[in-house]
């Protein structure tokens, strides 16, 4: 028996967004030891994407507001800040990038007619200040507001050149707004979150997810009404679907439709085997919860934590929105949903509808695959 899902006291409104999901064509490759406390037998390799959303208001008389969450990793990325350079160097990360967004909205068909073009983006809002979030603020028009998080201006100004240490560019927000969000206390929240309602009408809302860096935020969407559904755009709030599930609300069940190829993972995964592999201990031994049906195998890597406790306790409430049919919770870097989701210009809106949300809970297991390969005949 699954634990009901708590209720998280979301405003009720009539009012939603469109959501559109932009491929970066960002793909950054990282040893998941980079990331974890634990490890998992044979996942060697964590090939993000990073995924950006278009988030679209229209108002009562039919005008329109558009604003991004996250733009990926700029494509011109010989001009990071040079520390930045220095460190991605340092720990031998492949980054590929094929696009900007800008460029990506400006080349699309549907630009200036179903969907924006670069020049019609009224905000940025930054999920946090990492380099694969950022993208490049300064290829849209100085009307176009950069969003940040609590925290941001004290902590992280000034950028590159003037601080020459500094990890961002000063020219990602000269000449442009530069909005920090305040989460009054007490104030709004949903769930276990602060939230600000950025277009107020109960829309959109920001949520404060403190712990992985200064000021992180998550997106919340309300994409239908009657009934309500939503869009978790989690950013970094978690970098693997391991980080949040399984859990009580949604325990690992007694067999997996895994089988079949995959773009990730064209590896066939039986998952009877997988789950025996794990439950006799053999995929490993350092990770405490492998194999539990009812709590996360992964634990965020302290030192990649600008905050652990607070990186956890914001885990602990991302679960609680995962546990709602009503909620489709998206990482940015979540892999495993690369071939369930709708792109850019489509929406995403239908998700519940089309059953994403189900057909997709369990693919990342298939990064656990080779567990299935070297033990699955023994
Ligand atoms: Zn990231």
């Amino acid at each position: 028996m699954s634990k009901p899902a708590p209720s998280l006291g979301v405003p009720s409104s009539s009012s939603t967004v469109s959501v559109r999901i932009i491929d970066s064509t960002t793909l950054i490759n990282f040893s998941p030891s980079y990331f974890f406390e634990t490890s998992i037998y044979g996942h060697d390799d964590l090939a993000a994407p990073a995924y950006v959303f278009l988030i679209t208001n229209t108002a009562s008389d039919g005008s329109k507001r558009h604003i991004l969450f996250d733009l990926g990793v700029r494509s011109d990325p010989e001009n990071l800040a040079p520390t930045l350079r220095e460190n991605l160097k340092h720990v031998g990360a492949i980054i590929n990038v094929e696009k900007g967004i800008a460029q990506i909205l400006d080349e699309a068909p549907t630009a200036g007619k179903s969907t924006p073009s670069s020049k019609e983006i009224e905000a940025i809002v930054w999920s946090h200040h990492h380099f694969d979030h950022t993208g490049n603020p300064s290829t849209f028009p100085s009307s176009t507001t950069l969003v940040v998080g609590p925290g941001f201006k004290s902590k992280m100004l000034p950028g590159y050149p003037e601080d020459e240490k500094s990890s961002l560019t000063s020219s990602d927000w000269e000449g442009r707004e530069l909005r920090e969000i305040d989460f009054p206390s007490p104030g709004l929240k949903i769930g276990g979150f602060k939230a600000f309602d950025y277009f107020g009408d109960g829309s959109f809302y920001l949520l404060d997810t403190p712990g992985h860096a200064v000021g992180h935020v998550c997106g919340f969407a309300r994409v239908s009404v009657s009934p309500d559904t939503f869009v978790f755009m989690g950013g970094d709030a978690a970098h693997h679907g391991a980080e949040f599930k399984p859990t009580e609300y949604h325990p690992l069940p007694d067999s997996l439709p895994l089988t079949g190829s995959f773009k990730y993972h064209s590896i066939p995964c039986p998952g009877e085997v997988l789950l025996q592999a794990i439950a006799d201990g053999r995929a490993n031994a350092n990770a405490k919860n492998l194999g539990s049906r009812t709590e996360p195998w992964y634990e965020p890597l302290a030192a990649l934590c600008y905050d652990k406790p607070d990186t956890v306790a914001t885990i602990r409430s991302l679960e609680e929105f995962d546990a709602q049919d009503s909620v489709f919770v998206i990482i940015a870097h979540d892999g495993s949903l690369k071939e369930t989701l709708k792109w850019f210009p489509e929406e995403i809106n239908g998700w519940a509808k089309e059953n994403l949300d189900k057909s997709s809970r369990w693919y990342f297991i298939r990064d656990f695959a080779k567990v299935v390969d070297d033990f699955g005949s023994a």
